[in-house]
């Protein structure tokens, strides 16, 4: 790498030392102050050290922080990464992520989607990896189709390879732009904001994975990866059977973008594929904590589409606890709960917790899900028999839940 300007390694190293303190103090992991420091004095601190590195930015309303670390995994394969490990998914935290690793030649940042042109801009990363794209919280459709359209905007005239799901219809469309896009068909189980054409307002028309408008020439394009159940098949037709430790068809999906970013890094399916094997947690999620002989395995949901793929992870056979808060990272009004199907736990013991527990113990009641309504985490893991547990939480009642076991990981 070329040495950084003295200003900017100033910035970096002050900004390196305020994260320090603040995770000293005990004010988390640091590594937002950190940047925003280093910002502070050094407005152009992102650029500078963006410079010189090969770059993957990830973005997606669900699934950045694990397919981040999916792609951080395989990319070790080539030499050292600078990533945001933590989910600090802004400017800060990438000014952070890259001045903690000077001398990775490599970066996978995630990005917030609306931050996503801001930071390729910034960065001029060669690599942008798109998921999906579907209300978060409060978000309305009309609001996600002005974020793919700023992507399409951003990715416009640009040499950057992009990798995206074709089975997402926004995220096509969002990608569509770009001067080079590997098309990955990674599936999508949440529809519901998918059943317009984004460029021209009229239907989609969806025959088993294909998707075309009915009014104008807005259709799926051939994908050059498939993920096929349990498996992916590459571009030369050839089909790896993933067996990765992270559950559920939505993280299989991750792994398959992951594949494909690594293809163009120059990363070889047969280098990148172990190294994806050996990620079992991320940041706490999937992690199982134990008290008393209760295992309880953590999944984090932050909208209506993340709940669909936790219920797609948890065992049906065992009892489930949900958690919901309604505090500043989690939106503060939780009628997107009204968007989600829970008929599918009819069946199960379940308890329901959190600040906002009332307000889904109304709409489980509405969808004829019987339950139990515990005060506290804590109550709803004492009541449960010597087991195992599945878990779900949105943010701050998981990131709660994770503290209580000491941050697991
Ligand atoms: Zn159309």
């Amino acid at each position: 790498m070329t040495q950084l300007p003295l200003r900017a390694l100033l910035a970096s190293a002050l900004g390196r030392s305020a994260a320090t303190l603040s995770r000293m103090t005990g004010r988390g992991d640091g590594s937002v102050i950190g940047g925003r420091v280093g910002l502070m004095l050094e407005p152009d601190l992102l650029r500078q050290l963006a410079r010189d590195r090969r770059l993957a930015l990830v973005s997606a309303t669900n699934g950045k922080t694990t397919t981040t670390r999916l792609i951080t995994s395989a990319l070790l394969e080539l030499g050292e990464v600078a990533t945001n490990a933590f989910g600090a998914n802004m400017p800060a935290g990438h000014v952070s992520a890259l001045s903690l690793h000077k001398d990775a030649p490599y970066g996978v940042l995630e990005v917030d989607e609306k931050y996503l042109p801001e930071v390729l801009d910034t960065t001029g990363a060669g690599v942008v990896c798109l998921m999906n794209l579907s209300r978060d919280q409060m978000d309305r459709a009309a609001e996600i189709w002005l974020l793919a359209q700023k992507w399409r905007r951003a990715l416009s005239g640009k040499p950057t390879h992009v990798i995206a799901n074709c089975d997402d219809p926004l995220v096509t469309w969002g990608a569509s732009t770009a001067a080079k896009v590997t098309w990955v068909a990674g599936g999508q189980r949440w529809k519901e904001d998918s059943w317009c054409c984004p460029e021209c307002g009229g239907p989609l028309d969806r025959k088993d994975a294909d998707w075309a408008c009915r009014e104008c020439t807005f259709h799926r394009p051939e994908p050059q990866w498939v993920l096929d159940d349990d498996a992916v098949i590459d571009p030369r037709g050839q089909r790896w059977l993933l067996d990765i430790q992270l559950p559920g068809l939505a993280n299989r999906s991750n792994a398959a973008m992951a594949l494909a970013v690594g293809e163009a890094f120059g990363l070889p399916v047969e280098r990148a594929l172990p190294r994806l094997r050996e990620v079992t947690s991320v940041a706490g999620r999937y992690t199982t904590v134990e008290r008393n002989g209760r295992h309880a395995r953590l999944l984090l949901a932050k909208n209506p589409a993340g709940w669909l793929e936790a219920f797609d992870v948890s065992d049906p056979q065992q009892p489930i606890i949900l958690s919901v808060n309604a505090q500043g990272p989690d939106g503060r009004d939780t009628s997107w709960l009204w968007d989600v199907d829970y008929r599918i736990l009819r069946g199960r013991p379940v308890f329901v917790t959190g600040q906002r527990r009332l307000d889904l113990a109304l709409r489980l009641d509405v969808a004829d899900v019987p339950f139990s309504l515990c005060a506290t985490f804590t109550e709803a893991l004492a009541m449960q028999p010597p087991g195992r547990v599945d878990v779900i939480a949105n943010y701050t009642a998981f990131q709660q839940i994770r503290s209580e076991f000491g941050r697991a990981v």
